[in-house]
This record gives structure tokens, C-alpha cells and sequence, in this order.
């Protein structure tokens, strides 16, 4: 049972330290400096769950190489509009942080965004006849027009030496390359975020678990945060709450009661990354093992 309770009272509590509040936060530091803002986390940083660099896979999403943006239809088609929007979307991200570091609320940009060829590889011989339709549909588009392709496994074992190694003769393979591509250290950027929000007014807790979310009469919303050290809890009242709280996000939308919370679920996400140290395998220090995603 906490000890003591008090009350705090802010325009926009965020719950959850990782990318999706920090880039909140700061956009709307930018958009109404007037607000007070307070930010909620229940771990002693920011950016250590799913934005941590080694929780993601890292690669700046802009649909060079994520095949889920570029389903293929009954017909053989694929349909690279999801992938344009997607490709449209990282654009407008990377114009946001070139903004944010022309402002200086970020550092060196080489500090979270560096050149990284995206790949995708597949095997087998449906696979490899989706990945050729889907580079000839993508590659007539100018924004992927850099795009190349190959079942050669010398040009694939070139461009991805670990990738080759080991495997069956004969097997059909096949790979698709971009060289614009970018890896993104989201932990990074996440924490440069949060300690600019903080520099420019916002109140930032670390070690605060939000357990509540109600509406009160005055339609404020009341966050209940539990101080985790001291064992105290903060009746914070707010206009506006952003539930950035990655996989513990579902439990507090279902307690703030609105009906747009029903009817999601969800299950957890995982991936294995591999890490390259021999420099002299010629290749980056991180490949993808696997990942599996699912929203439901
Ligand atoms: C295996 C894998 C690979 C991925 N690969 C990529 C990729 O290559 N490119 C890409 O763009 N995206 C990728 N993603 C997705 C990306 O990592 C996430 O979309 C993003 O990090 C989510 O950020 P977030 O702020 O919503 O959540 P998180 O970073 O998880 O932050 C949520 C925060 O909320 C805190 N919290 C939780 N509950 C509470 C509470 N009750 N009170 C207070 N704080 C709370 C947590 O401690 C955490 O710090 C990948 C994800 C996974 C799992």
C-alpha cells in the first residue's frame, strides 16, 4: 500500500519512456510550449524495452526491404502501394529529425541514423518468384528505383558474405538490395529525446509505474503513479494522456473505460539478432536471426 499520496496536475501526461513519447513529447513542446507536460516511466531509463537497440531490429522502416508492406495478391501482383506510403511516411521522419537537429534539441545525427543497405533473402522457389515480382513492381517506382536484384549466390554471398556460407547446393535463392537504407538507434534517439523534453520544462519520472486511468467528472483524467522507491503515489490530473507504454499499453487503454479500447488484443513479439564481431566476414555487426510479428 503506498505510503503517502499526493496530486499533480498537467496539460498532457505521457505513460511510457520509449520513441513513441519522446517523439510525442517533443513534438508538442514544439507545436504549444505552453502545455506543462509530465512523463511517466516505469524503469530507470528511457528507451530500454522495445526502442533499445537490441530489442529491435533497428532498421529505419521506409519499406526498402520489410515484405509485409508489399503483398502479393491471388493473381501473382504485388501491390506496392502500402510500401509507398510507408516510404513517403520515413521521409517525412527524417525531415522531422533533420528539423530537430538543425534546432539542436538532437546531436550528431551519426548518434541514432547511419547508412545501412537494406536486404531482403529468400529461398525456395515460390519465395524467389514473389521477391523477382515484387522487385520489378517496386524498382518502376522512382522512389525505389536504386533497387537490386539477384539469385547469383557470388553477387548475393558479395553483398551478404554470412548469408551463403553453408548452405545446399542447388537451393534457388534470391535477394533483393537497396543502398539507401538506414539503421536507426532508436534507444538512442529516444533518450536524447526525453533529456531535450526535460531541458525545455517537462516534468520526467523514472521508477513510476502508472497502475490507474479514470475519467473524473470535470472530464479530467486522473493517472494513478505509483513511486516505486518511496512506495508514495501521485494522483496526477490531466487533459490529455498518451498511453506509450509498448506491451503494457492494452491493460491501461482497457482501465480508462473508452470505447474504442474494445476489441484489441494482443501477443508477445520476438526476434533473436545475431551479432558479427570477425570484421574480415566483410559484413555489418548485425543480422537479423528472425522475428516474428503479429497484431491482432
Ligand atoms: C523484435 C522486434 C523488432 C523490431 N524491429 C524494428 C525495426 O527494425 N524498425 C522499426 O522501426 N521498428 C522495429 N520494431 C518496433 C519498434 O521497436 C517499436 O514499435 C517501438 O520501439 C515501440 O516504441 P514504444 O515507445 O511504443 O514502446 P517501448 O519502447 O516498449 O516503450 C514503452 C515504455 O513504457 C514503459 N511502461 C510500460 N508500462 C508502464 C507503466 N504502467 N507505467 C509507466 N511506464 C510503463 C516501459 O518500461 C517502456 O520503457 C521492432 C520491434 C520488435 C519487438
Amino acid at each position: 500500500m503506498p505510503t503517502t499520496s499526493s496530486t499533480a496536475t498537467h496539460d498532457v501526461v505521457l505513460i511510457g519512456g520509449g520513441i513513441m513519447s519522446a517523439t510525442l513529447g517533443v513534438l508538442l513542446q514544439k507545436l504549444e510550449p505552453t502545455w506543462s507536460i509530465a512523463l511517466y516511466e516505469n524503469l530507470d531509463q528511457a528507451g530500454l524495452e522495445s526502442s533499445d537497440p537490441w530489442n529491435n531490429a533497428g532498421t529505419g522502416h521506409a519499406a526498402l526491404c520489410e515484405l509485409n508492406y508489399s503483398p502479393m495478391d491471388k493473381n501473382g501482383r504485388v501491390d506496392v502501394t502500402k510500401a509507398l506510403g510507408i516510404n513517403e511516411q520515413f521521409w517525412i521522419t527524417r525531415q522531422f529529425w533533420s528539423s530537430l537537429v538543425a534546432d539542436g534539441t538532437l546531436k550528431d545525427p551519426k548518434s541514432f541514423i547511419n547508412p545501412l543497405p537494406h536486404m531482403s533473402f529468400v529461398w525456395g522457389d515460390d519465395h524467389a518468384d514473389y521477391l523477382r515480382a515484387r522487385y520489378e513492381a517496386m524498382s518502376a517506382q522512382p522512389v525505389f528505383a536504386g533497387m537490386e536484384h539477384s539469385e547469383d549466390p557470388e553477387q548475393i554471398r558479395a553483398w551478404a558474405p554470412l548469408l551463403i556460407g553453408g548452405r545446399e547446393s542447388g537451393q534457388r535463392l534470391a535477394a533483393s538490395r537497396h543502398t539507401g537504407g538506414t539503421d536507426v538507434d532508436f534507444g538512442s534517439l529516444t533518450r536524447q529525446l526525453v533529456t531535450a523534453m526535460a531541458g525545455a520544462g517537462a516534468e520526467v519520472r523514472f521508477g513510476h509505474k502508472v497502475t490507474g486511468l479514470t475519467r473524473g467528472a470535470d472530464g479530467r483524467w486522473e493517472v494513478k503513479v505509483k513511486n516505486k522507491a518511496a512506495g508514495s503515489e501521485v494522483v496526477d490530473r490531466a487533459r490529455f494522456v498518451f498511453i506509450g507504454a509498448g506491451g503494457g499499453t492494452l491493460p491501461l487503454l482497457q482501465k480508462s473505460g473508452i470505447p474504442e479500447a474494445k476489441g484489441f488484443g494482443g501477443f508477445p513479439v520476438s526476434g533473436q539478432f545475431l551479432r558479427c564481431t570477425d570484421e574480415s566476414a566483410g559484413t555489418t555487426d548485425r543480422a537479423i536471426g528472425e522475428e516474428a510479428r503479429s497484431v491482432a
